[in-house]
């Protein structure tokens, strides 16, 4: 149970899925929305977002907790884990539909076009001969725009990008943007903080937050980490556990990447307190300045 009466001026969040450990791509967007959060005055919380079995692995929430634990981020209220929030799913996704802004769909992943845009098919009532899989949500035919924090100005007209867009999945699960928007607003989440590889979630997370009458966070995407070839970081250095190495250099890898000019060498703690005093959101690029040389993860400086 919340407080009103304590309720900070801004809350931030980290929201990481429990499919692998937390990795170099993680830990800056836990650095980033701890940070700005803070620089608010505000409080930062911790969702686990585990809605997903088939993909999750065992043990790794357990292991990305103790590792925000060794890096000195706490959460300020107790961790909330998506898989207890399912009626709460339900619920808003039971009101979309009554209200018509939801519709049940029977379109297999081979009904749709190789453009991924869902043509409208099943909008006005399901096929003759087609029993429901999923449930979407009707979207406008007009752009969301907002102003994203490090990216500026954007426009997004989803009937063009990705149409009518699925909430409920064919295995009975909430999807990602059902889930994040009905938590961000329960979390009552000011500010969003993460990589701009989730831009593209942004105008549905901000449209749904509309249909379901909650208040809109701000946003704020760091750019994508990228290797010297010029690749996502998916699967060496960016995906690479953290575990192992000090956590004072990755931290102080995380801040250059963030555009934060921090002095070299600190250790843990004076870290921190640099970091907490001299944050600034509008030091951080729009685009990556600098890859990110991948090395070995035994290298005991693996993100020089
Ligand atoms: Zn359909």
């Amino acid at each position: 149970m919340r407080r009103q009466s304590s309720r900070p001026s801004a809350t931030g969040r980290f929201a990481p899925s429990p499919t692998g450990d937390l990795h170099f791509g993680s830990l800056l967007a836990a650095v980033a929305s701890f940070l700005q959060a803070r620089s608010c005055g505000g409080h930062w919380l911790v969702r686990i977002e585990d809605i997903d079995p088939p993909r999750e692995v065992a043990g790794s929430a357990r292991r990305i907790l103790r590792d925000l634990q060794r890096f000195g981020m706490r959460p300020d209220l107790p961790v909330l884990f998506q898989s207890t929030r399912y009626a709460a799913y339900r619920a808003a996704l039971g009101d979309l539909i009554d209200r018509g802004l939801a519709f049940q769909c029977g379109c297999s992943r081979a009904d749709l076009p190789r453009s991924g845009v869902y043509p409208g098919t099943c909008r006005h009532g399901l096929p003759r001969g087609k029993r429901a899989r999923t449930v979407r949500l009707r979207v406008p035919a007009q752009a969301v725009s907002f102003t994203d924090q490090v990216q500026g100005e954007v426009e997004e007209n989803l009937e063009q990008t990705v149409g009518d867009f699925v909430l409920w999945r064919a295995d009975d699960l909430p999807a990602y943007q059902l889930a994040v928007v009905v938590d961000d607003a329960y979390q009552q989440v000011t500010q969003v903080v993460r990589g701009a590889d989730l831009l593209t979630s942004t105008a549905r997370q901000i449209y749904l937050h509309r249909c379901l009458a909650l208040p809109v966070p701000t946003y704020a995407h760091y750019p994508v980490v990228r290797g010297t070839d010029g690749q996502k970081l998916s699967k060496r250095l960016g995906s690479d556990p953290i575990a192992s190495g000090e956590p004072a250099r990755a931290l102080e890898a995380a801040l250059r990447f963030l555009g934060q000019c921090c002095p070299s060498g600190l250790d843990l703690d004076s870290l921190w307190r640099w970091a907490e005093n001299n944050w600034r959101l509008s030091a951080v690029p729009r685009e990556a300045r600098t890859a990110v040389t991948p090395e070995p993860s035994e290298s005991s400086k693996p993100f020089s």
